[in-house]
C-alpha cells in the first residue's frame, strides 16, 4: 500500500513528468486561465515540454482575459497525447470538457481542483477544497517544486485568485487567500493593473446588457429568491456576446433579504437552451446541490446548470428546491 498522499504523487509526477498537457473547464474563467498560464509558466521554467489545451468554441475569450498573454494554446489534442500526462485545473467534472479526449482512452489524468463536488474523474486527483481558488493550488504546488515565482507567474495566479474570490469579498476569502495575495504583490503584481486589465475598458456591451438584467428582475418569496432573465432577443439589441453576462448575478445578490440569486440566459449557440447562475448569500442553501440535480455544479455558494427547461420552469423548480432547503433547516432548528 502507498503511503503517498494524492498530493506528494501530484508533486511527484509533475517533478517526473517531460511532456504534459495542460487543459481547464469549457467558458473559462480567471480562475481557469490563471490556473493553466500559471502552471505552464511554472513547469516551462522546470523544462518541461508544455502544451495547453482548449476547444476552438472557447475563442474569442471573454473581453476581460483577452489581454492575458497565454501563448499559443491548442485547439485539438496533439497527435502525442498519450506521451503526455495530461493536467485537468480547475475543473469539477469530466462533463465540462467539451472534447472527450479521456474517457475510454489511455490518457494518464492529474486533477488539481478545488470545487467541493468533483467527480474525481482523474487518474491522480488532487481536490482540495478549503482552497480559495485553484491558482493557491497550483501556488503550493509551485513552491515544493522548488520554482521561482517570476512577475508573470505571480500576475497568472493572482488573477486567479482576485476573481474567484470576487476581489477578496466571498466567503472562500480566506487568511492563506490574503497571505498569498501578499506575497504574489511581493513578487511583483501590481493589483490596481490588475484590475484595470480584468475589470475596466470593458466594451459598452456590458452595461446595455446589465441595463437589460436590471430591468427584468423578479423577487419571489418575499424577496427570498431575486432572479433576472436574459433572451436571445435581449443579447442581439444590446450587441453582446454571452460572456457581457459574466458578474450580473452578482447585482441580484445585493438585494436585501436575498438568499438566493439567480440569472437565467438564453444561450446564443444553443436554440431552447439555456444556462443558470445561481449564488447564495450564506450558508443557509446550498446551491450547488440545486445546480447538480439538474446536471451541473459548482460551489455551496456559486453554481451552474445548463438546462432545456422553459424559462418558467426553471423558476418553479429553483424555488422549490430552495423552499425545500430552507423547510429542512427550519426543521433542524425546531429539534435543537
Ligand atoms: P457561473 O455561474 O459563474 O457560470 O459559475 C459559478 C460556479 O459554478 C463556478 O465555480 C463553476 O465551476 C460552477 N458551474 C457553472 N456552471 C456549471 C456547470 O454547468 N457544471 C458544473 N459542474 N459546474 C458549473
Ligand atoms: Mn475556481
Amino acid at each position: 500500500m502507498s503511503l503517498l498522499t494524492e498530493r506528494d504523487q501530484v508533486v511527484e509526477e509533475l517533478r517526473r513528468a517531460d511532456k504534459l498537457l495542460l487543459t481547464t473547464h469549457e467558458n473559462p474563467d480567471g480562475d481557469a486561465l490563471g490556473s493553466l498560464l500559471g502552471m505552464r509558466l511554472i513547469l516551462e521554467q522546470l523544462g518541461k515540454d508544455v502544451v495547453m489545451f482548449m476547444s476552438a468554441d472557447e475563442f474569442p475569450l471573454p473581453y476581460e482575459y483577452r489581454r492575458m498573454d497565454l501563448g499559443h494554446v491548442e485547439t485539438v489534442p496533439p497527435a502525442d497525447l498519450v506521451e503526455r500526462v495530461v493536467v485537468f485545473l480547475d475543473c469539477g467534472n469530466i462533463d465540462r470538457m467539451p472534447v472527450d479526449f479521456v474517457r475510454g482512452s489511455q490518457v494518464h489524468v492529474l486533477n488539481v481542483d478545488h470545487h467541493h463536488d468533483n467527480t474525481r474523474f482523474g487518474t491522480v486527483n488532487l481536490v482540495e477544497p478549503g482552497a480559495s481558488c485553484t491558482a493557491e493550488i497550483v501556488y503550493g504546488l509551485a513552491k515544493e517544486l522548488g520554482a521561482e515565482i517570476t512577475p508573470t507567474i505571480a500576475d497568472a495566479l493572482y488573477i486567479g485568485l482576485v476573481t474567484d474570490t470576487g476581489k477578496f469579498m466571498f466567503e472562500n476569502t480566506t487568511p492563506s487567500a490574503h497571505l498569498m495575495a501578499a506575497e504574489l504583490i511581493e513578487c511583483g503584481v501590481e493589483p490596481q493593473r490588475i484590475h484595470q486589465m480584468l475589470y475596466e475598458g470593458l466594451p459598452s456591451s456590458r452595461l446595455a446588457l446589465l441595463g437589460r438584467a436590471l430591468a427584468a428582475v423578479r423577487r419571489y418569496d418575499g424577496g427570498t429568491i431575486t432572479l433576472t432573465h436574459l433572451t436571445r432577443d435581449d443579447f442581439i439589441d444590446a450587441q453582446a456576446d454571452a460572456s457581457d453576462s459574466e458578474g450580473i448575478v452578482d447585482h441580484m445578490r445585493q438585494v436585501e433579504g436575498t438568499v438566493v440569486a439567480a440569472l437565467v440566459r438564453e444561450l446564443l449557440d444553443r436554440e431552447g437552451a439555456r444556462k443558470v447562475s445561481l449564488r447564495a448569500t450564506d450558508r443557509q442553501v446550498d446551491v450547488s446541490a440545486i445546480a447538480r440535480g439538474l446536471g451541473g455544479g459548482g460551489h455551496r455558494q456559486a453554481a451552474g446548470f445548463t438546462t432545456e427547461l422553459p424559462f418558467e420552469a426553471v423558476v418553479e423548480r429553483v424555488r422549490s428546491e430552495v423552499d425545500a432547503q430552507l423547510a429542512s433547516r427550519a426543521d433542524v432548528a425546531a429539534v435543537d
